[in-house]
């Protein structure tokens, strides 16, 4: 089970996201940053990043990933096609 603290440590408040970004969250950066759906369709550019503690929409982390599972996706469904006999 994980301490009030560390609970705490994952959510990203005014104050937490001022101190790692240096600015204030405008309209629905701390609803983005602490969206659960983050990282699958329509939410690519939700959530926090960790590697860069930053916005994950102020870095291209999860948008790199999602595209690399789209081309590798797109590879594997064009090979047939390209096999021609
Ligand atoms: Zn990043």
């Amino acid at each position: 089970m994980k301490t009030p603290e560390e609970i705490k440590e994952q959510i990203i408040t005014t104050e937490r996201f001022k101190e790692l970004t240096g600015i204030d969250p405008i309209q629905d950066d701390l609803e983005r940053a602490n969206c659960k759906s983050a990282g699958i369709f329509n939410h690519i550019c939700c959530g926090w990043c960790s590697k860069h503690n930053k916005p994950a929409w102020w870095c291209l982390c999860s948008v790199n990933k999602y595209n690399k599972k789209i081309k590798e996706n797109n590879e594997s469904a064009n090979k047939p096609q390209n096999e021609r006999p």
